[in-house]
C-alpha cells in the first residue's frame, strides 16, 4: 500500500527523513512498467526557504511544471524518450531562471561557456559539446553530434563550425548575458580578492544546471544535461555535465541518469555511470544505488549535488546531498514539482 507523507509518494520499506533528502517514487513495484516516466532537474544546492521570495518560488516551481508538462505531453502521444528529454531541455535552456543556455553563468573573464550532453540508451549513442558561446541550444548540439557525427565530444570553435554546418541556430554571444548572472560574478570578483579561485568557485558556483530523464512507451531510455557551468569558471574549465559517464548516462539495460553539482567530483566518482554499474553489477535498486553513490560516497568526499535518475521499469530516484534541488517527476497518474530537501 502506497502512502503520501510530506508530498512524497512512499511505499514500504522506504522511509522519508529531513537528514537524507532523497526523493524517490516507486509508483509500480513488482508490478509492469508503466507507459512512461520522467523526470527533470533544474539545478542543486544551497536552495532553503530562508533565501527564497515566494514570487521567486513561485516562477521556479511554474517553469519545472511547465518543463515536465513539456516531456509529458510528448511520451503520452509515444514520441521517444530522446525527443521528450530533448524538447524539455531546451525549455529549460530559453529560461533564463535556470543556469544553461540564455540563463548560463558568467566566467572570470565575463563570457558564457555552455556545456551539454546526451545519451540514447537503446544503442548507447552518446553526444556532447563543451564550452560553445553561439549555440543557441546547446542540447540540440549535442544530439546532432550523436547523430551526424562520428565522435561523441566536440568542444569549442570546432563545435560551433559543426554546429552551424548542421543549420542549428546560433545567436551573438550578448544573448546569453542577464543581470543577475552579471551581479553573481562581481560578487566571485570580489570573494576572490579574499578567499582565492577555489574557495570561491566551491561557495559560490551558481546552480541551475538543468537535466532530464525519461523512459519511453518501447522501454526506451534517454538522459539529457545542458549547464553554464560554474560562476567565475577559469581557463576553460569544463565540468561533468559533458562528460559522459560522469553528469550523463543512459542504459536500457538499467537506468538514465542526469546529474547536478560540483562538476570535479562527479567526474572523479564517475557518478552517473556508477550508479547504473551498481545495478548491473551488483543487482542493487535504483533507490539502493542512487543513494550509495549520491548519499553516501559523494558526502563522504565532499561533493556537493543530486542526480535524476529512471530505471527501466519506471522507478525514479531524485537523491540530493545538498539542501535543496529544482526537481520534478511524470509517471502516469502521479506528478509532482519540489525545491526543497523537505519535500
Ligand atoms: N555540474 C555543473 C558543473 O560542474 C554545475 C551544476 O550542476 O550546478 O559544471
Amino acid at each position: 500500500m502506497a502512502l503520501i507523507l510530506c508530498g512524497i509518494l512512499i511505499f514500504p520499506g522506504c522511509s522519508p527523513s529531513s537528514e537524507n533528502q532523497s526523493t524517490t517514487a516507486q509508483p509500480i513495484a513488482n508490478m509492469e512498467r508503466p507507459a512512461y516516466a520522467i523526470a527533470i532537474h533544474g539545478g542543486a544546492g544551497i536552495i532553503t526557504r530562508d533565501r527564497m521570495t515566494p514570487e521567486k518560488e513561485t516562477a521556479y516551481r511554474s517553469a519545472l511544471d511547465t518543463a515536465l508538462t513539456i516531456g509529458e505531453n510528448l511520451l503520452k502521444e509515444g514520441a521517444p524518450a530522446l525527443d521528450a528529454i530533448e524538447a524539455t531541455i531546451v525549455y529549460l535552456e530559453n529560461n533564463p531562471l535556470f543556469n544553461a543556455g540564455k540563463g548560463a553563468v558568467f566566467t572570470h573573464d565575463g563570457t558564457n561557456e555552455m556545456d551539454a550532453s546526451i545519451m540514447n540508451g537503446k544503442t548507447q549513442e552518446a553526444g556532447a559539446v563543451g564550452g560553445v558561446t553561439i549555440i543557441k541550444n546547446p542540447i540540440k548540439a549535442a544530439r546532432a553530434v550523436m547523430e551526424s557525427s562520428n565522435h561523441v565530444m566536440l568542444v569549442g570553435k570546432g563545435a560551433e563550425a559543426f554546429a552551424q554546418s548542421q543549420n542549428l541556430e546560433t545567436v551573438d554571444p550578448s544573448y546569453f548575458k542577464n543581470e543577475f548572472r552579471w551581479d553573481a560574478l562581481q560578487k566571485a570578483l570580489e570573494k576572490e580578492q579574499q578567499t582565492g579561485y577555489h574557495e570561491v568557485l566551491k561557495e559560490e558556483y551558481k546552480f541551475g544546471t538543468v537535466g532530464c530523464v525519461a523512459l519511453d512507451k518501447d522501454g526506451n531510455l534517454a538522459a539529457g544535461t545542458s549547464t553554464g557551468g560554474m560562476t567565475n569558471k577559469k581557463w576553460n574549465r569544463i565540468g561533468d555535465s559533458p562528460i559522459i559517464g560522469a553528469g550523463t548516462y543512459a542504459d536500457n539495460a538499467t537506468c538514465a541518469v542526469s546529474a547536478t553539482g560540483h562538476g570535479e567530483f562527479f567526474i572523479r566518482y564517475v557518478v552517473a555511470r556508477e550508479i547504473g554499474a551498481r545495478m548491473e553489477y551488483l543487482g542493487e535498486s535504483l533507490e539502493d544505488a542512487a543513494n550509495a553513490i549520491v548519499m553516501k560516497k559523494l558526502v563522504e568526499k565532499g561533493g556537493e549535488g543530486g542526480i535524476i535518475a529512471v530505471d527501466k521499469n519506471g522507478n525514479i530516484a531524485m537523491p540530493h546531498n545538498s539542501p535543496g534541488m529544482y526537481r520534478g517527476f511524470a509517471v502516469p497518474g502521479e506528478r509532482a514539482v519540489k525545491i526543497f530537501g523537505d519535500e
